[in-house]
């Protein structure tokens, strides 16, 4: 048993040599209790030191949290720790040093040692009365304060202060309220192992310590029951009741102790001389020497075994963890090893091959990569090999560009996207020229579908542009470890792949803007996709016949024009209409524009047809900069035109769409992805494979001997905790106390 310390300081040792993450968390020991019921001395007791004040009164004002710091390096023979440690204390006993300098440092004074345990008291008190002022106040902010020391055990212990009822000097009228708030916060702690202090001379039914505790630790898995003042118990009685726990039971016990009185303290009893004093106190005793139960559960010694126990128990049980996250370590180490390879290999056959052999790997990684194959990558980043669980990599990411992000943008591109009725109206009274077409004018549909077409060559060349910015990511992806070792070489690597990517760039992206001038080249409008004319107008008339039908259904009384009928006879009547019935020129009977030039050609000629009339002279108004067709509702052929139009050019610009979607990622394949892909391996070797530049590129990184030598040192020290946890882990007699 007392071995184990020895073992589990060298493991804390090693530990916390290795790095933060792998530190033994050990339990902080609390000490809870009464006022003056010994809780100061107890803990001094347990750590081997005379440093806390102690005394009558309310004396622990605020809490002390005491950290245990070895000072002893890693590297010391673990032969001698074992010499220098006292088995029966956490921290060595006896007042005189051992092994090294001991020193203490408050975390509100920092930098600054103190070398004497009687500077350390005093410090406490006057820290404790610059918060608290010197009549009996308290406060819960705590006082930090570390001891180094070759001879301890890191561990965490806490001082409080004791309950008390009935307020006294400074004290608030809710004393007892807020140091029971004070303590369960500290004991609340699943990582706290409680000190339940109670005096042998008082009731233990009353005992406050023990009402806390259990409310913290309802199970009793980590409250340990201390008697003290047992030396103070009226003559005649004992606390053999207590100890047997018939009392007041506890999963753990209880365990006597005897510290130093008031007197001793005056008189500067040692710590030492202490503990020898109350050796003699329980071996002379009538009731505690003879029961062979008791004995086992008196004095300061059991009481540092016990806890030792404790914390080997704890130790045991996080063993397996720490074990796991020192191989996870010892792992990681061996790999960077191996990247940063042996110092040996110097001479320049040796280095062109490594050249060679890292060129080629960083090439095969790089199509591992963009094939799928890149989850299974040994050389590539743990992260990226974890990562390919969770999230796409690779390759798959350029397949999601495709589909997922063109081609679904794609599909939501419309055939009329950025294209109102009214430009389709007007680009068809535009394309007719200054005659009426008798049939759809076939050069509307040409103009305003190459319009449309031509939308779709941004979304393409996008598309390149993602594509290049994931291959870029893939060639960082694609760099052997062995890279870190160097710099020179990896910098060019770098200057090499994406200059090969942006010289790809180029003819893909010109590619892409050629499928674009390819579609507009010739509009195939015997592409067997196309509805073609005839279909488009017959659909159209189709659903104008079925229209006016449903109106004639709806309207039977009604004049036998339908309104659309109306419409259209009075689009090819107008003439007849007008015929001696001038009206103003208000173009008020869907004219418009045309109507009125019409009319203002028939109007003079009606007047010289009428001799004998004054002859009055007509004016044209002058004609508007700006001629809308939108100045005037469609007509009805207009509507059936823009209809018929409409249908082709969305026909039409489906057929194209597609054609894109499955031309684009083709396109970029041949030209970008797999362009890359072949001629990286060419590429690299021909740009960095030179006699002269060789040297230079090999040259390995300053800091890389460092780096092999911190590794080498790691490794050993991992090794070293390896031993040390197996060693822990095989020492499984954990024995009760004697
Ligand atoms: P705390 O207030 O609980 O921290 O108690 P302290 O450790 O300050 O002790 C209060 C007083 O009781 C001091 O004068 C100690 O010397 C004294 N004392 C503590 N434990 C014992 C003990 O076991 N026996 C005797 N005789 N005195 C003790
Ligand atoms: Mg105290």
């Amino acid at each position: 048993m007392d071995q184990l310390i020895p073992i589990a300081s060298k493991l804390q040792d090693v530990l916390g040599a290795v790095g933060q993450n792998t530190q033994l968390d050990l339990p902080q020991i609390v000490v809870v209790g009464g006022q003056s019921s010994g809780k100061s001395s107890v803990l001094e007791g347990i750590v081997g030191r005379s440093f806390l004040p102690r005394g009558t009164g309310i004396v622990t004002r605020r809490p002390l949290v005491l950290t245990l710091v070895n000072t002893r390096t890693p590297g010391e023979q673990t032969d001698e720790y074992g010499e220098n440690q006292d088995p029966n204390h956490v921290m060595a006993a006896g007042d005189d040093e051992k092994g090294g300098p001991e020193w203490g440092e408050f975390l509100h004074m920092p930098g600054r040692k103190f070398h004497s345990f009687q500077q350390i008291r005093q410090e406490i008190v006057r820290e404790t009365d610059r918060l608290t002022g010197n009549n009996n106040g308290i406060s819960s902010d705590p006082i930090s304060l570390k001891i180094f020391s070759p001879n301890v055990l890191a561990l965490t212990l806490v001082d409080l202060p004791g309950m008390t009822k009935v307020p006294v000097g400074d004290q608030p009228e809710n004393i007892e309220e807020q140091i029971h708030e004070m303590i369960l916060e500290f004991i609340s702690n699943p990582n706290a192992i409680i000190l339940a202090v109670t005096a042998a001379n008082t009731d233990i039914a009353n005992s406050d310590a023990l009402q806390l505790a259990k409310a913290a630790d309802p199970y009793g898995n980590r409250t340990i029951g201390v008697l003290t003042k047992l030396d103070l118990m009226d003559p005649g009685t004992d606390a053999a009741d207590v100890l047997l726990n018939r009392v007041y039971p506890l999963r753990r016990g209880y365990i006597a102790v005897v510290n130093r009185g008031q007197k001793d303290i005056n008189e500067d009893l040692s710590i030492r001389d202490g503990l020898r004093k109350e050796e003699i106190f329980f071996k002379n005793h009538p009731v505690y020497a003879t029961d062979r139960n008791l004995v086992t559960k008196c004095g300061t010694k059991i009481l540092a075994k016990t806890l030792n126990n404790v914390l080997m128990h704890h130790i045991r049980d996080v063993l397996p963890d720490v074990k796991n996250r020192i191989s996870t370590m010892m792992l990681d180490v061996q790999t960077e090893l191996d990247a940063l390879g042996s110092p040996g290999q110097q001479s320049r056959n040796t280095m062109g091959g490594t050249l060679l052999g890292l060129l080629s790997k960083f090439a095969t990684n790089f199509g591992s990569i963009i094939d799928g194959k890149g989850g299974e990558l040994n050389n590539t980043e743990g992260e990226a090999k974890n990562l390919a669980l969770v999230e796409l990599f690779g390759g798959a990411r350029i397949n999601y560009i495709f589909n997922e992000i063109f081609a679904a943008s794609l599909m939501t591109v419309g055939p009329f996207d950025g294209l109102t009725d009214d430009e389709v109206r007007t680009t068809i009274t535009n394309a007719m020229g200054t005659r009426r077409a008798l049939f759809v004018p076939e050069i509307a549909f040409d103009i305003l579908v190459r319009r449309q077409i031509a939308r779709l060559e941004s979304p393409g060349i996008e598309c390149v542009d993602l594509v290049y910015e994931e291959l870029q990511r893939i060639a960082s992806q694609s760099e052997p470890k062995e890279l870190v070792r160097f710099p020179n070489l990896k910098e060019r690597m770098v200057d090499v792949v994406s200059s090969l990517l942006k010289r790809c760039m180029g003819p893909t992206q010109m590619m892409v803007q050629n499928l674009v001038k390819v579609e507009l080249a010739y509009i195939n409008t015997s592409h067997p996709d196309f509805i073609g004319g005839a279909r488009a107008v017959a659909a159209v008339t189709n659903r104008q016949a079925n229209l006016e039908s449903r109106r004639a259904a709806e309207l039977p009384d009604s004049s036998a024009e339908t309104p659309v009928s109306t419409a259209n006879s009075h689009y090819f009547n107008t003439d007849d209409d007008d015929e001696g019935e001038p009206t103003p020129y208000n173009g008020n009977n869907g004219g418009g524009i045309m109507s009125f030039i019409f009319r203002g050609k028939s109007t003079p000629l009606q007047d010289r047809s009428k001799p004998g009339g004054p002859p009055t002279v007509v004016h044209l108004p002058s004609v508007p900069a700006n001629m809308k067709q939108t100045d005037v509702p469609p007509t009805d052929r207009e509507l059936s035109e823009m209809q018929v139009i409409k249908s082709l050019i969305e026909s039409y610009f489906k057929v194209v769409r597609k054609t894109f979607i499955d031309m684009v990622p083709k396109t970029i394949m041949f030209f970008l992805v797999n362009h890359v892909k072949d001629a990286m391996q060419n590429e690299l070797v021909s740009e960095l494979y030179r006699e002269s530049e060789v040297p230079s590129l090999m040259k390995e990184a300053e800091d890389v001997a460092q780096r092999r030598q911190n590794c080498e040192e790691m490794k050993d020290l991992l090794g070293k905790a390896l031993e040390i946890v197996n060693e822990v882990r095989d020492f499984n007699t954990f024995s009760q106390v004697e």
